[in-house]
């Protein structure tokens, strides 16, 4: 590790079951921050410290850094906030994971599935936090989990529009997260299910599905159960879409963050032998404001075709014709029920596939490149239920020469042709 030359350094003696919270300041000019454990042990979001290793946080970082028994940390740099806490949920947060453990143990047991467990709660209570904390300790304990992404606005797993499901094999890295390899990602669209609802849905039954086809398979991924996380939107359709994963996926326990009316719905509403736990929020997690949330989204993006870190990548731009592609948006716009053709409902328009004229509106936006086959018969079907095999942008379009340019993680040909526009766009500044 390279020494943090010239950085003022601030040493922190935390007591036990207390946690050192610090903020980086956000921007790029900004400075990173270091973190060393120098003495007894310490994790991060449920990821244990080495000791003398120094771990490197960037612009916009939010960390806690909790001990069970005791520690002294440094941190090198200026951190824009840097407080010592001693009200923390944690010791509620290991009693939930201790119990969706006996709940594995007895599904080992009784060759039954492992716990099915939803996340929810507002915006900014830490959902994706708790996610990753139960994640991390439950592959500690051997177990291998499946973290199922459902907040298309701010996605762990995939770039911002998607939803998606991943194995987790060893706890988050304390500095990127879960390794992402190999995860199971769909087209949704847009950075808010209410944008289209049935789609939301649809995709959540999917990955329901394919989740479900898996545990039949793999005991161990059965056994482990899953954790979904799920997005700030909690009333009206978006209280449903819940409603709707839970009796989707079969939720066994469903953990409310700091929310006593939404506790009280779905205690309510879903049938008694779920689960419905409320849990209090960290006084840690911070607040992030709308610009905030829609940089941390352009950031998703550029990560993917740029790596971050110590992984850079290196994307192509290459040129492809019209004709050679079929673009599709999912969902037409609603229109009156009166002016419906006969036997159709709004559902079906929802879902319906609209092809797109390439234009040059169609700059910047992402695209899906769906893992549909490419033949004429199959072009509209299943399109909708297939996942994503990566993601393009456009960065430009010529109409006089029917062509466009496109950022690739991989380079030319296209891996397929069908490709689904997203309405989120990303402007590369590189
Ligand atoms: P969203 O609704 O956007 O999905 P969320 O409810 O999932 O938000 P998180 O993403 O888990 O919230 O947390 C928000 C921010 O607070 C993150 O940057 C996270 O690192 C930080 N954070 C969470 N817990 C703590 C803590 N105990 N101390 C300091 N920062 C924390």
């Amino acid at each position: 590790d390279a020494p943090a030359a010239g950085k003022a350094c601030t040493r922190f003696d935390l007591e036990k079951e207390t946690e050192l919270r610090f903020e980086v300041e956000a921007g790029e000019a900004a400075e990173q921050v270091e973190l060393e454990l120098v003495t007894g042990m310490a994790e991060v979001f449920g990821s244990e410290l080495n000791r003398n290793k120094k771990y490197t946080f960037g612009p916009g970082s939010k960390i806690a850094v909790f001990t069970w028994l005791g520690c002294s940390v440094n941190l090198y740099g200026k951190p824009e906030v840097a407080y010592v806490s001693k009200d923390t949920p944690m010791l509620l947060y290991l009693n939930t994971h201790a119990a969706l453990e006996q709940m594995r143990k007895q599904a080992e047991r009784d060759n039954e599935r492992g716990p099915r467990v939803m996340v929810v709660g507002p915006t900014d209570v830490g959902k994706s936090t708790v996610c990753r904390l139960l994640l991390s300790y439950a592959v500690r304990v051997g177990r291998r989990p499946t973290l199922v992404e459902l907040d298309v606005g701010q996605s762990g797993v995939s770039v911002p529009g998607t939803v998606s499901a991943l194995c987790i094999e060893r706890p988050a890295d304390v500095e990127e997260g879960f390794s992402v390899q190999a995860p199971l990602v769909y087209h949704f669209g847009s950075t808010t299910p209410g944008t289209n609802i049935k789609l939301y849905n649809k995709l959540t039954s999917c990955l329901a599905e394919v989740f479900s086809q898996r545990c039949e398979v793999n005991r161990k991924a059965s056994v482990g159960g899953c954790i979904i996380n799920t997005c700030g939107w909690v009333k009206g359709s978006g209280y449903q879409a819940l409603v709707h994963c839970a009796s989707a996926f079969q939720v066994d326990v469903v953990l409310v963050l700091d929310h006593e009316r939404l506790y009280n719905e779905l205690k309510r509403d879903l049938p008694h032998f779920v689960r419905v736990v409320l849990l209090p929020k960290s006084g840690g997690v911070v607040e992030r404001s709308k610009e905030c949330r829609r940089d941390a989204r352009d950031e998703k993006i550029r990560e993917y075709f740029y790596g971050f870190r110590g992984m850079s990548y290196y994307p192509f731009s290459f040129e492809v014709r019209f004709s050679d592609v079929r673009i599709y948006k999912i969902g037409a716009p609603s229109i009156p029920d009166s002016c419906l053709p006969l036997g159709m409902s709004q559902d079906d328009t929802q879902l319906k596939l609209v092809p797109v004229t390439p234009g040059r509106d169609l700059t910047y936006h992402v695209l899906s490149v769906s893992s549909a086959e490419d033949g004429e018969d199959s072009a509209k079907k299943g399109i909708v239920e297939s996942p994503v095999c990566g993601f393009i942008v456009v960065t430009n379009v010529d109409t006089q020469a029917q062509m466009m340019k496109v950022l690739s993680p991989a380079p030319r040909p296209l891996p397929r042709h069908t490709l689904l526009i997203m309405d989120i766009r990303f402007m590369d500044m590189k």
